[in-house]
């Protein structure tokens, strides 16, 4: 069980946005945002948006409550890689997460889970919390698999810097990304118990209060069922964070109930 964990709504603006787009979004998400911590309306919420927008960003949701984090980053703090972004230049410029494991870097970058580790390791060293992503793909859950494939990503990608502080998981069934279809909340409820189950044995205390984000077609119509499941501690929304009023959305319908 999560207890009462304040959930965290995260964005993924993948690689969308001009200056004039992200800056809009972000300053109207974080005007929002003001407005809603003032009425106690308990949240993290957190952007990522593309490295080119990450200082702009940074100065629009200045003293607001949204975070600023990264899609990726480098394992090294500085050296010859062009074309990378190391971790301690995205915790310089103002991130506090940065995303590592996604599954499109996976695919198409061909991202291995150590690699990914190396990466969370990186984040961690650079102070940032590192979101961790993990997810079977369609033939793997019809195989029967998805357990299986989630436990192995998990062993093999989650350092072991890792604590609730520094880290946080975001479950992705690969076959629920940009494609409109969800995980029922029963199905993400069941990975994510196995996956709180696999902190509680590699980190004991840690476990109850690590977050675990589902992600994959989050909208509005769908966030409240998923968020009541009990280990279902906030959401990774891809193409629904680009609107502000549905991400503002996905944020109020995610509120919990007690507060
Ligand atoms: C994502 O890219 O992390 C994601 C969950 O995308 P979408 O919400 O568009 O499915």
């Amino acid at each position: 069980m999560s207890g009462p964990l304040c959930p965290l709504i995260a964005g993924n603006w993948k690689m969308h946005g001009r200056q004039a787009d992200g800056l809009a979004l972000a300053g109207e998400l974080a005007r929002r945002a003001r407005r809603a911590d003032a009425a106690r309306q308990a949240h993290d919420l957190l952007v990522c948006p593309p490295y080119t927008l990450l200082s702009a960003v940074a100065q629009a949701i200045a003293d607001s409550p949204v975070a600023l984090g990264a899609q990726d980053c480098h394992t090294a703090a500085s050296g010859a890689h062009t074309g990378d972004v190391a971790a301690p230049m995205l915790a310089d410029l103002g991130c506090r997460y940065v995303i590592v494991g996604h599954s499109e870097r996976r695919a198409k970058h061909g991202e291995s889970d150590r690699l990914v580790n190396a990466k969370a390791t990186a984040a961690h060293a650079a102070g940032l919390v590192a979101i961790v992503c993990l997810g079977e793909t369609e033939a793997e859950r019809d195989d029967g698999k998805a357990l299986a494939v989630v436990g192995h990503q998990f062993e093999a990608s989650l350092p072991a810097s890792a604590t609730a502080d520094n880290t946080v998981i975001a479950y992705e069934p690969v076959w629920a990304i940009g494609t409109g279809r969800t995980a029922t909340p029963a199905q993400a409820q069941e990975v994510h118990a196995f996956i709180r189950a696999s902190v509680a044995r590699k980190f004991a205390a840690v476990a109850p209060s690590l977050r675990i984000l589902y992600g994959g077609s989050v909208k509005p119509d769908n966030i409240r069922e998923l968020i009541a499941e009990p280990d279902v501690d906030g959401a990774l929304v891809g193409g629904a964070s680009l609107d502000v009023r549905t991400f503002s959305e996905i944020v109020l319908r995610s509120r919990p109930a007690a507060v």
